[in-house]
């Protein structure tokens, strides 16, 4: 089965009105329809009808960063429902950042309650999973990742993973400037297929597995070679229309 490669952009908290208009007009003019890869920009939520308004008629997708474990609408101060996400554009939302889960104290239940809440609603979770440097240098890469996917299997099943896609983001390679190299990345991808694989052959063929952490111009073309990696979520390298557009064509 081919997977499609998508090269997402988490802007975080950063930017203005301004420099969004900016980078997605020079973003959607280097993507055509039709591309064998897929854009995806995940901006801000305040941002996000403004941004998918910008993209009406290109072939650039919209995405949210976070999403709230409830569904519908109710008294939950501060959050945003994947119903609303669709309503803004979305397709895709991230669950389980590193970001979230050290700084927000999202547990693995947690985030497997936000990629159910997120299906529930029509969109696709890009559930986050990985290790921090002290947990690899304690050689329990494995144990971590196992770990924090079969939190969602068990929450939502393996035939959930047939419209998701992992991002296998090393924490000690996210906006360090320090990438994990090809072999490293390409060895925890092929973990978590066969994690998946052992369920169900099928979905595991299909799924998308991107990696996240220092993703580069520089770097993309020799990680997005290796055969386990099917793209990218990139986060400061999002924020520059050339160095994005960069690695989303060797992706392409
Ligand atoms: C991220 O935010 O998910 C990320 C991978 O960031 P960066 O590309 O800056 O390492």
């Amino acid at each position: 089965m081919t997977r499609k490669p998508l090269i997402a952009g988490n802007w975080k908290m950063h930017g203005s009105l301004a420099d969004s208009r900016a980078l997605v007009d020079a973003l959607r003019a280097g993507v055509t329809a039709g591309a064998p890869a897929t854009m995806l920009l995940c901006p801000p939520y305040v941002y996000l009808p403004a941004v998918n308004g910008w993209l009406q008629g290109s072939a650039v997708a919209v995405g949210a960063q976070d999403i709230a474990d409830k569904p519908g609408t109710g008294a939950y101060t501060g959050e945003v429902s994947g119903q609303m996400l669709r309503e803004v554009g979305c397709s895709h939302v991230i669950v389980g950042h590193s970001e979230r889960r050290a700084l927000y104290g999202e547990t693995d239940v947690v985030v497997a309650t936000k990629f159910k809440a997120a299906q529930a609603a029509g969109l696709v979770p890009i559930a986050c999973v990985g290790e921090t440097l002290e947990q690899r240098e304690a050689a329990q890469t494995r144990s971590v990742v196992e770990r924090q996917v079969e939190a969602i299997v068990e929450a939502a099943g393996v035939q959930a993973f047939a419209k998701a896609v992992i991002a296998y983001e090393p924490v000690w390679a996210i906006g360090t400037g320090r990438t994990a190299t090809p072999e490293q990345a390409q060895e925890v991808h092929a973990f978590i297929r066969g994690m998946i694989g052992k369920r169900d052959a099928t979905i595991a063929a299909g799924l998308s597995i991107l990696y996240g952490g220092s993703v580069k111009g520089a770097n993309a073309r020799s990680l997005f070679a290796m055969a386990d990696i099917d793209g990218g979520l990139v986060g400061g390298a999002s924020l520059v229309a050339a160095e994005f557009l960069e690695i989303f064509r060797a992706a392409a």
